[in-house]
């Protein structure tokens, strides 16, 4: 591990935490949108860990995680390795409270991050890459579903083999809801954030808290808690993994069934919670036109489960309001494999 970790504008030395920005982009008055960033350096070697929230910009929960752990958890000097906090990985979306950038409606992990010259939200998360994702050795990217009745849940993908064994490593860890899917990289691959770091045998884990438009708990707690049982797993600091508490987890292997989206459009309610069973043909929500009658009842498709209620689009993103329209995004559906 080098004596001086550099993260853009951001030199941290043996024992040390500094703050600063990653230079990100520049708007039409020559003002500077940059990515605050935060790194602690530790006395002795071990790995480095990124920390990064609000890819999406209405997604804070991450914020106050990483707050805690760096500025109130974490002692640099009994640091093994490195950390690098991002709070918020795209700045674009945070700044105007929206989803996606606002330039051009794109999305920092789902664009190229390989051109210095692309696009402006390319041109973000080459920043991202460059300067923090590919310095990385382990990566924890915060995000958070809208609703407080979401369930709290993590997605590793088990398809690449250099990164598997870290990536349950890390799950088990962290210690919440975990869906696995199995998709190897391949040549063709966009060269997003995610498939950059895979390529590279960088293992990223997705934690997504609930109730995102908030700082409150069980997600602060829950993500502090997950995130120091990573570090004591990967031994970057002393003391035992502690078991999550005070929320709902589905045990075991779970895998992504797909979105129930609706047919009709109207308001919907809810008849299922996230994390509760649910048997294949149960109703789980029906839309309702605004005179009240009942337009669709919409069942659960598999035995299985829900993580949480989208409810409805607009400029590409869910969950401002809990109506629908035809073909909108409902529920996310998980199926319980295992274990
Ligand atoms: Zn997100």
């Amino acid at each position: 591990m080098p004596e001086v970790i550099e993260v853009g504008g951001v030199k941290a030395g043996r024992g040390e935490l500094k703050k600063g920005v990653i230079k990100g982009v520049e708007l039409v008055n020559t003002v500077s949108i940059d990515i605050p960033v935060m790194v602690m350096n530790g006395l002795e070697d071990g790995p480095t860990l990124l920390l990064m929230s609000t890819q999406h910009g209405i997604e804070i929960q991450g914020i106050e995680v990483i707050r805690r752990v760096m500025r109130e958890r974490l002692n640099s000097r009994e640091l093994r390795g490195a950390v690098i906090g991002i709070p918020v990985g795209n700045p674009l979306a945070f700044m105007h409270h929206q989803y996606l950038s606002w330039i051009d409606n794109l999305d920092v992990g789902g664009v190229r991050a390989d051109n210095p010259n692309g696009n402006t939200t390319e041109r973000l998360a080459y920043a991202l890459w460059k300067e923090a994702w590919s310095k990385s050795d382990l990566i924890v990217n915060i995000h958070c579903n809208t609703r407080p009745d979401s369930l709290i849940y993590q997605w590793i993908n088990i398809g690449n083999p250099e990164t598997k064994d870290k990536l349950v490593r890390m799950a088990e860890a962290f210690g919440v809801t975990t869906i696995y899917s199995d998709e190897p990289v391949r040549e063709d691959s966009p060269p997003t954030l995610g498939n950059l770091a895979a390529r590279k045998g960088i293992p990223v884990i997705l934690e997504e808290l609930i109730d995102g438009r908030w700082i409150s708990e069980p997600s602060t707690s829950v993500g502090v808690r997950g995130v120091l049982n990573i570090m004591r797993a990967f031994n970057m600091i002393d003391g035992k993994v502690e078991p999550q508490e005070g929320i709902t987890i589905v045990p075991g292997v779970n895998r992504f069934y797909g979105m129930i989206r609706a047919s009709r459009g109207g308001l919907i309610r809810f008849f299922k919670k996230p994390g509760e069973f649910i048997r294949k043909g149960e109703a789980l929500a029906e839309v309702y036109d605004l005179y009240g009658d009942v337009l669709e009842v919409i069942e659960m498709p598999v035995d299985g489960y829900t993580w949480a209620y989208p409810c409805g689009q607009s400029l590409g993103t869910s969950g401002s309001l809990q109506a629908v329209q035809s073909g909108a995004p409902v529920a996310y559906a998980f199926t319980h494999e295992g274990g």
